[in-house]
Parts: C-alpha cells; structure tokens; sequence
C-alpha cells in the first residue's frame, strides 16, 4: 500500500506480533477501530513463543512485593482459562522443600497470598504434601519428604498469539507479516508510518491516529525511529533458556525447584515425552536480542539444579532441545536481573494530536489486561473507541461447549475415529471447534492429503497457511505446532517443498492476493 489519496487512514497501526501486539489489535478491532499490525517476520516469532508457558499469578513475585502483579495476574489466569480452554490448562505445581530452602512459614504466608489475592478462583487451593505420597513422589530423591502444592495454568504461548491476531482479522484488522516498519513521523497531523517488506521487497507508507510500539526487545530501538519522539525510562534485556529433556518423572504435575542462589527451576511435563526445564535470568545487550541462544554455563546450570532433587542425574548429553527469548522488562534501574520488574508499563510519547503508545515489559499472562489499559491510555485520543469487551470473549476455537475440554475430545474422537489418539488430541488442543474448518467431513486419513509425519498432513498445512498466516516450514513446525521436536527428519524438507509447490500454485491462479486480513 503506497501512500497516495486513496490510501486509507488507519486509526491505529500495531507495530509488533507477539503477544502483546495481537492482544491490542484484537482489542481496538473489536471496539470498531480501523487497525493495522505489522509483524516484520512471523507472529510470536520472538519472546512470545520463547516463554516457560506458564498463565500463572507468578508466586515468586509476593518476595519481591509485585503485588499489583500477582493479583492482576491471577485474575486473568482465571479469565483467559475461560476464554481459550483448548490451549490453556490448568497445571498443579509441586515445590518440594529442601534443607535451606526458604522457611516453612514463608512459604505458607506466600501461599496462602497465592490463593487469595486476585479473588475467587476456580482451581484448587494450595495444600501442604508428602513427598512419600506416590502421586507425587516418582523420580525425586528419597530424602525430600514434604512440600506443598499449588495451582496455576499451562498455555500454548505462540498458539495464543495467532488466535489473537486471528481473531483481531474477524473483527476487521489487516495483519501483515514479514513486513517491518522502518521509520515514523508526524505530518499533516497524522503519524506517516514507512513499512517495508522482508527480504528488500516493497517499501509503502501509511497513515495513522495513533501508533503503538509493542515491538518487545526492539520497544527501545524503535523508538528511535519514530521521529524524536522519545520517552523517558527504557528496557532492559534478560535472556532465559530452557532444557528439554527425556521425562524426568511420571506424572502430570511440575516442580518448582528452589536453588541455592535464590532463583527458582520449573520442571514441567512437555508434549507427553519430555520434561520442559527452565528458566535463567541473564543480562544481554542488543547484539543477542535477534537470535538468543544457550551458553553453555546456563545449561550447566539447570542441569545441575534438577540433579539436585532427582534420582537420575541430568547432564548436558541428556538435552533433546532447548530454546532460549529475551524478556523485555521495564527498566526499574535495578541490577539483579531476576529482580528487575515483571510489571509492564504504557507510555504515552506526545501531549497531543497524533499519539506514540508504547508497551514496556509485560507477561503473556497479563497481556489481555495489557490490551485493556493500553487502550484507555489512547480512548481520549480516540473518541470513537467502543467499551472493553474482551474479558468474556472467547478466543477462536476456545467456544468448547460448557467449557470441558475432555468431553470435546471425546466428540473429536468419535466424528474423526480414523485419527491416531495423539493427533486427535493435538488438534483438539490446537485448534479448539475450529478443527472443524479443516478436518470437516473428512471420512479417513488419505483424504488429508500429504503426509509430512508426526500426524502433520497437508489438510492442515493448507489450513495453516490460509488462515493463520504460516508461511514457512519453522511457522508450522515450530509455532503453529510444536511438531518439530517429534517429527521425522525429513518432514521440514519436505514440507519445504511443499510449501513452495502451493505458493506457486496460489501466485499462478490468483496474482491479485492481498497482503493483509485472514489470509
Ligand atoms: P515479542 O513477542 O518479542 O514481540 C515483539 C515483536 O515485534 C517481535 O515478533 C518482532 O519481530 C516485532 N518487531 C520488532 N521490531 C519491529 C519492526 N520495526 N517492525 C515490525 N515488527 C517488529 N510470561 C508469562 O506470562 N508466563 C511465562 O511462563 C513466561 N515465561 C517466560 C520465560 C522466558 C524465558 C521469557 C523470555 C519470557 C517469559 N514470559 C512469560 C514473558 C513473556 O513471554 C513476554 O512478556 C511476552 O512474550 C512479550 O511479548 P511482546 O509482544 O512484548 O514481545
């Protein structure tokens, strides 16, 4: 889109994919504002797929005092387990004390907090346990005897993202992905937005109302870019890394290990064959924000801590895979980057006309809330901005019926019983009711098309790339699923290739595709 006359003016442009960008282009969509989101590769290809995949109030945050947080947090916990019931569960944690660890009394006090502060919960309360109990005493050391229970809730972080800007395209958002902005200034009292798409591909320049920075580990740098406009404060970078492992343990519960240094490990059960083991907190600058990776040390460091509470010994031999992001956290002048606040902060960058809203810091878990605040920064801005409405509405495919996941899967399993158990599970996950837009009335397993492996056919490749903007094989394999860690080793090839095959297909029967919307 070329600015030209004709070129529309939109009341917000989005400038971010993750989390936090997909929450605020599906918010002011749906209260009937012309939004634009661009994303400069894929959606949650940064931080929010790189997270622990935790909704969680985040019980380590009551020593630090985030109260405002934890209750926030918690609240939404209880919210978004309403609103998206097929990617988010519920996950009981199991923090074992051992000798040294912080005292009993501290941990009750912080748990009772836990439970209290954001209001009525749903889940269960925590409770104090034996560590002899076998529910959950498989795998750990025999000399850890007691403990306590908690709950919080598991999320699909990057699924989580795509239904946002999924939704936000319903509701009239144009989503572009591999398109970056590259530079912003105010004229003719409209912010002039510079975009350009990846791999030197076309440069346009739109219009907006309002511009909002939510580019996560690039919120600082970006700011730069927007013509001098500039606020106060910025961002501090802390890497995190986490570890896959074959299971550690048999049960559907995490740890939460205590270390020494103060810093607490999860130990979480990940895709039914592997145990999810993180997190670090490192101080990196810009150089590694792009591609962050494992050092050898933080591997060390977490293989070191599970072998601490577990019979068998992990070392860095063991790890499957790993992943590591960069939390874009506020930057409050602290030191300790585990202390650094979790808490986001909205600045608003002028006094008037055109607005600069940028998003600093943040959780996956408050991001709703996020979306919510971000916007009655901007209502005055613009007035012809609807109410709030996201806080009942489901995400796609999060309408299951009464709620109940395990009933959906068995009506899953029943109208397509040619699936194999862990694809039909997988897809209930993934897709919710709208598995239905792809699997529809398909009576058996070749009338899928292609099959990559792992379950992956290329009914819902196609599916994938139509409706959730997937374009390459890492977006399928690693994002839209999380296939790649299961899957044969030439399924990404050939999926390469596939992909490849459909595109030309697609340019060669309809040349006048648009960029933007569902699609
Ligand atoms: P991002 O997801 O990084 O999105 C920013 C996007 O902006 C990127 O995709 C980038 O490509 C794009 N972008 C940048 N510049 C431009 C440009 N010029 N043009 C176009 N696009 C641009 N939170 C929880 O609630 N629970 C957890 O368990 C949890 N665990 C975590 C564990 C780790 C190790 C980390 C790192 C974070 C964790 N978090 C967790 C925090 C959470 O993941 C982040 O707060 C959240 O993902 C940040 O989202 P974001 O949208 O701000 O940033």
């Amino acid at each position: 889109m070329t600015k030209t006359s004709a070129s529309p003016v939109y009341d917000i442009v989005v400038v971010g994919g993750g989390i936090n960008g997909a929450g605020i282009a599906r918010d002011a969509a749906g209260r009937g504002l012309n939004v634009l989101l661009v994303e400069r590769e894929d959606l949650a290809s940064h931080t929010s797929s790189a997270s622990t995949k935790l909704i969680h109030g985040g019980l380590r945050y009551l020593e630090y005092y985030e109260f405002r947080l934890v209750r926030e947090a918690l609240q939404e916990r209880e919210r978004l387990l309403r609103i998206a019931p097929h990617i988010i569960w519920p996950l009981r944690f199991v923090l074992p004390r051992p000798k040294g660890g912080r005292p009993g009394w501290m941990i009750r006090i912080g748990l009772w907090l836990y439970d209290h502060i954001g209001g009525k919960q749903s889940l269960p309360k925590s409770e104090g346990v034996s560590l002899r109990d076998p529910r959950w005493s498989d795998g750990l050391k025999p000399g850890l005897t007691s403990g306590f229970a908690y709950s919080d809730a598991w999320v699909d972080d990057a699924r989580m993202v795509v239904l946002n800007a999924m939704d936000a395209a319903a509701r009239g958002a144009t989503i572009r992905t591999g398109v970056a902005m590259t530079g912003a200034r105010v004229e003719d009292g409209l912010w002039q937005v510079d975009l350009r798409e990846e791999a030197g591909g076309a440069a346009s320049t739109v219009q907006a109302r309002a511009l909002v920075n939510a580019a996560g580990p690039w919120a600082g740098s970006l700011l730069h870019d927007t013509g001098g406009v500039a606020h106060e404060g910025g961002i501090r970078l802390v890497k995190g890394s986490h570890i896959i492992v074959p299971p550690l343990y048999k049960g559907d519960h995490a740890f939460i290990l205590q270390n020494p240094d103060g810093r607490i490990v999860f130990t979480i059960p990940y895709q039914k064959r592997f145990t999810l083991i993180g997190t670090t907190d490192v101080l990196v600058d810009e150089a590694e924000r792009a591609r962050p990776r494992i050092s050898a040390e933080e591997t060390e460091y977490l293989c070191h801590t599970v072998s601490e509470y577990f019979e068998r010994q992990v070392a860095p031999a063991d790890v499957i895979s790993t992943y590591s992001g960069v939390r874009p956290l506020y930057d409050d002048g602290g030191d300790d980057a585990k202390a650094i606040t979790r808490d986001y902060v909205l600045k608003l960058g002028r006094e008037e006309g055109p607005q600069l809203l940028s998003v600093f810091g943040g959780k996956l878990t408050t991001y709703r809330r996020l979306a919510e605040h971000a916007l009655e920064k901007l209502a005055p801005f613009l007035p012809a901005m609807g109410p709030a409405w996201t806080g009942a509405g489901p995400l796609p495919g999060g309408d299951l019926p009464g709620g109940d996941f395990d009933a959906f899967l068995q009506t899953v399993r029943a109208r397509w019983p040619f699936l194999p158990a862990d694809t039909a599970e997988r897809v209930a996950h993934a897709y919710g009711t709208r598995v239905e837009e792809w699997l529809g009335g398909a009576e058996g397993w070749n009338a899928l098309g292609e099959d990559f492996g792992a379950g992956l056919t290329a009914a819902e490749v196609d599916y994938l790339c139509a409706h959730e903007w997937a374009r390459t094989a890492e977006d399928i394999l690693w994002r839209r699923t999380k296939l790649g860690l299961v899957c044969p080793s030439d399924t990404a090839e050939r999926l390469a290739l596939y992909l490849a095959r459909r595109a030309g297909h697609e340019t060669a029967a309809a040349p006048a595709v648009a960029s933007g919307g569902e699609g």
